[in-house]
């Protein structure tokens, strides 16, 4: 067994075909590494130190033990988007146990904990996600999750597949350590616990653009958010970046093929949805290749092909779903253009008739210049230069979008595979966060933060 490898292709082209590859074959997009050397980071202007690394480290050896306690009983007990009850009942109870000022219920299942210094200084918001995903976990951690539920119509295994199990105990951490300097602290950490970063159940509204919506930023205001996200591909230790545009843009899309039942031994009563649909899909397949520039990079993905009740009767309609990634608006518009020529052009020669639309998008992560400058520093005290890298754009999106549109935003990645063991990729059954990433991103999201309102959010 050898540590999940990590890619490193020579150039940003290849590593933009290396993660669409990826993404076709996976669903789920990789995030490889740039080769090149990363330019050194400016200097940091002299803040006033609130901790240093030794205090912040031996802070984080104290709490680390707990927080993963607590990771181990959320990943047990994984909740899916606007469902996680029971995890936001926790996070509740031990922000006031710490003394934040809690608000509970926003968007649904959110918590907000404000936590006041007792020195003036800047407002900055970090941001954990609490919710699980519909996949049967197949890992043999001694704390997997044996939950099931039903998810659009069907029964699901209940998994925290993507981290944020992690996640929310990591930012509980932050939480823990930051209140115990309170008075020390120059200026206001808004804690914003959000639902529902995956997605919502059809006919729901939810995670972030919901949480603004119900004044999440509004008082108090920050100046900045952060965020953090494990990352499969990367070893316990390191840490990831890209500045300015990071994550892609993602819009939702649901189809449905309309054709005609019939007796599946008298086809040619049928108009056969499954038969149409499949050409579809194939279809599809090229718009990337054939319509959008080779150096415009895009994912579309067909995730649910569903029809049928009985292998003797053919349906009388098939829904196609799926996801499309992009990081500009025209090529977005043209795929979009190209997909209903599509549905228009084969469901017609058959005989059948079609729906198709386009949910909203969630946009592009921008990690905001000047931010990821300054930030730049703090990770390196906290992680080690050597173990800051440098990450191509990712085809993944992230709801973080909504906030980091609000203020200045910066997130980056959190290696989270141990070193000799293997992960199955982000949403996979066999995806395995590690607890010893918890210690690491404690240190790293509470140094930045304590960077941040030490330097005066400036
Ligand atoms: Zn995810
Ligand atoms: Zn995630």
């Amino acid at each position: 067994m050898k540590p999940t490898p990590v890619r490193a292709p020579r150039a940003p082209f290849a590593a933009f075909a290396v993660a669409l590859a990826a993404a076709a074959l996976l669903a789920l997009p990789a995030t490889p590494l740039r080769a090149q050397a990363r330019p050194a980071a400016p200097a940091r202007a002299a803040a006033p130190a609130i901790a240093d690394s030794a205090a912040i480290s031996a802070a984080v050896a104290r709490v680390a033990p707990a927080m993963i306690e607590i990771r181990h009983d959320i990943h047990q007990h994984p909740e899916l988007g606007n469902r996680e009850v029971r995890t936001s009942g926790i996070v509740a109870d031990r922000l006031r146990a710490l003394g934040l000022e809690v608000r509970t219920g926003v968007a649904h299942t959110g918590v907000l904990g404000i936590l006041r210094g007792g020195r003036p200084g800047p407002v900055v918001a970090v941001r954990a996600d609490m919710d699980a995903l519909p996949v049967t976990e197949a890992t043999d951690l001694p704390f997997r999750s044996t939950v099931r539920t039903t998810y659009d119509g069907q029964d699901v295994g209940v998994m925290h597949a993507c981290g944020h199990d992690e996640h929310t105990a990591i930012l509980l951490g932050v939480a823990q350590i930051l209140s115990g300097m309170r008075e020390r602290l120059p200026g206001t950490v808004l804690f914003v616990f959000q639902p529902a970063e995956e997605g919502v159940p059809e006919g729901e509204e939810g995670g972030a653009r919901m949480m603004l919506a119900e004044g999440a930023f509004r008082d108090p205001h920050p100046s900045a958010v952060f965020a953090l996200h494990t990352m499969a591909e990367m070893p316990v230790g390191q840490v990831g970046y890209t500045a300015g545009p990071a994550l892609a843009a993602a819009v939702e899309w649901r189809a449905v093929v309309h054709g005609r039942q019939a007796h599946g031994a008298r086809p040619e009563l049928s108009v056969d949805p499954i038969v149409t649909a499949s050409e579809v899909v194939l279809a599809l397949q090229t718009i990337h290749s054939r319509n959008v520039s080779p150096f415009a990079p895009s994912v579309l993905t067909v995730g649910i092909m569903r029809g049928g009740e009985r292998l003797n009767i053919i349906p009388g309609e098939v829904r196609l779903e799926g996801t499309l990634r992009t990081y500009d608006a025209a090529v977005q518009d043209t795929i979009e253009r190209r997909m209903r020529e599509v549905f228009d052009g084969i469901t017609r020669s058959a005989g059948a008739t079609f729906t198709l639309e386009f949910g909203s998008a969630y946009p592009a992560v921008i990690n905001d210049r000047a931010l990821t400058a300054r930030t730049l520093p703090s990770l390196e005290r906290a992680v080690g230069r050597a173990n800051v890298r440098e990450l191509a754009p990712a085809t993944v999106s992230e709801d973080f979008s909504y906030f980091a549109n609000e203020v200045p935003g910066f997130y980056f990645r959190l290696g989270s595979t141990a070193p000799g063991t293997v992960s199955g990729d982000h949403h996979s059954p066999t995806f395995r966060a590690d607890d010893s990433a918890i210690p690491v991103g404690i240190r790293a999201m509470t140094t930045v933060l304590l960077d941040y309102l030490g330097g005066g959010g400036r």
